[in-house]
Parts: C-alpha cells; structure tokens; sequence
C-alpha cells in the first residue's frame, strides 16, 4: 500500500512533534495555543467542566471494558466499570451528578448490548506515533496522539473515536476529521497494518459515523497538518527570540471564550461574553420516549474538553445547555 509522506531515506530536517488536540487548539484560537503549550508555568485555567468529566468517566470505563476477558464484557459489567470510575468534578449539585452517571451507564450498556465488543481491539488508549510530510519531500514532523481504539478488521485497522456530545456526529464529521485522519496515518505506520477507516461511536445516540480514506484525502489532512504545524512552530521560535506575544498569538474571540479553560488568564476572552458554569455543556438528559427534554436541536458537541455553552440550568441541566454550539473538535 502507498505509504503516505513517510520518508524512509532521507534525513530530515528539523521534525516538528504535532498532536491533533495541539492543532486544533492552535486553530482555534492561537492565544490559546500559547497559553496552554507555551507559557510556562501554566496559567491559571478554569475548575473542572462537568461535560468533561462525563467524557472522561465513559472513556475510562470502555477502556477498562477491553482490559476484561471477552466473556465477561457485558452491559452490566459495563455500566458498573462506569460507577467505579465515577467523579462528580464540575457537576451542579449531588443530585445533578447522579442523574448523569445514570445516564452515562444506561448509555454504555447500551453500546455493549448493540455492539460487538468480543474481538480484542490491536490498541486500546493506544500512543501512535509516525514521520510524515504534506508533500512529496522529506518527513517535516512527527504526527502522534492518543486513539481511544483501534480495531483490526478483515486485515484493516481501523480508528474509532468516542463522542459524548449533544448531537450526533455525520459521515461528513468523520471524514473531515483532521485528528482521525492524522490517527489513521500513525495507526497504520506505528501499527504496520493499513488504516484508511475511521469511525465516531456516539455514545448518547448510540450511532457511528464512518468515512473511508483515500490517499489523497489522507495526503490533503497531512497538507493542512503541515502549514499549522508551521505557523505554530513559527510563532513559538519568534516568541523564544524576543517576540511581542501578543502579536504572536492573537485573540481569536468567539463564543467559545465562554467555556475556554483559560478564560481566567485571558482579558480579551473575558470581554468577549459571559462566563459559563461548569454544567452548562452537558449533553442533554432525554426522556423515556427518547426525545431531549430541551427543545432544541442538540447541536453543541462536548465530548471532549472543548465545547459551548451560555444561558445556565434553570430547573434542568438539559434546559442549561439549550442553544449551545461548538466550535472546537478534536479527538480526546
Ligand atoms: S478566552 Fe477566547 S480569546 Fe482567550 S484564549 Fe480562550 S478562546 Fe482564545
């Protein structure tokens, strides 16, 4: 299979380390980036994000679910792995916290009931690490993270993601991903074993959202990976050379200055709107008919640490997290 910007005979040149987490943050906002990898020591950030821990704790339970023998991974093993990992970091009240671990095991037993979880997957949490290029020359940085999972199917790997957000994610989600696709590259070279599917399993819908590479798509993410990892590394050799930090790494404000974690260190952001509270990016609690009891269309992402949220939990957090949108993604 064609390897994809590896370069396997030629020394490189200075090799910039990227994860996605690292150039989606840098996209979104590059004050951010500084504050987060940059500064040192870390600014002060905001406390625990209850959206946050919710995805945390479903994380931590489907990869202790793997670490069981295949027998004993059941729906009801799997909602208690969730009740062992259980925090209540950033959740409104007690009462609040115990409505969503409900949740989150109804949601996991779910995906273990509908799913078949017996196979043992080739990595789980699993570090992956690869040279690569945007282009044709020699490797200019190393792509490495964290995937969640990765299976092996019919001699394919193949990346899956969890998502605990509000709204489901679509095909198109999944092929745009930059942070999946950049997993598939150094799956597939950490792993030596092609990779071109990767899959978002939305635990709240209990959906997956696939996409199928291409070289070429694959070759357009690196693309893009390459000009971020760039600017960033850029910006950070300037600053380390005297640079205006300011100048730098620009305030890109938005609503997203809401739930930034480092709002507290962030005049520009703390301008910009309100301050959510720690529970307002909850994904919605639903009724029993299945219906989100907000009257909204879900369309916030929180999943992972980033997500949106104004307005507050006036007498549900679902209602809290009404019209919430999201403008970071990133595989966490
Ligand atoms: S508060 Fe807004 S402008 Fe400031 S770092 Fe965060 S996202 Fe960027």
């Amino acid at each position: 299979m064609e390897q994809l910007g590896f370069d396997f005979g030629v020394t490189p040149r200075r090799l910039m380390k990227v994860t996605p987490a690292r150039l989606s943050t840098f996209d979104d906002c590059p004050r951010r980036y500084r504050l987060a990898y940059v500064d040192r020591p870390t600014p002060q950030r905001t406390g625990p994000w209850a959206h946050s821990t919710l995805g945390a704790v479903v994380h931590n339970a489907l990869r202790a679910l793997f670490d069981l023998p295949a027998a004993e991974r059941t729906p009801a093993r799997a909602a208690a792995l969730v009740g062992r990992h259980w925090k209540d970091a950033g959740f409104a009240d007690s009462e609040q916290a115990a409505e969503y671990r409900r949740v989150a095991k109804d949601w996991v037993a779910r995906y273990v009931a509908d799913r078949d979880v017996s196979d043992d997957p080739r990595g789980v949490e699993r570090w992956v690490s690869a040279p690569a290029a945007g282009g044709d020359g020699p490797a200019s940085m190393i792509v490495e993270g964290r995937a969640d999972r990765i299976d092996e199917r019919d001699g394919e790997l193949v990346v899956v993601d969890y998502k605990t957000g509000r709204r489901a994610p679509d095909e198109h989600e999944a092929r745009s991903s930059q942070a999946l696709a950049l997993y598939a590259v150094a799956s597939e070279r950490t792993l030596h074993t092609p990779c071109r599917r990767v899959e978002l399993h939305h635990l709240p819908s209990g959906t997956v959202a696939a996409a199928e590479h291409t070289p070429d798509s694959l070759r357009r993410q690196l693309t893009r990976a390459e000009e971020t990892a760039g600017d960033l590394q850029q910006a950070t050799d300037k600053l380390a050379d005297g640079g205006d930090p300011d100048d730098l790494f620009p305030a890109r404000t938005g609503r997203r200055c809401s739930w930034c974690d480092f709002r507290p260190s962030c005049p520009a952001g703390q301008q910009a709107g309100p301050a959510a509270r720690s529970w307002d990016l909850l994904a919605p609690l639903r009724d029993d008919t299945g219906n989100d009891d907000t009257g909204d269309d879900g369309s916030a992402d929180v999943g992972s640490a980033d997500g949106g949220g104004e307005g507050g939990r006036g007498g549900t957090p679902a209602r809290a997290a009404a019209g919430v949108d999201r403008s970071s993604g990133g595989v966490s």
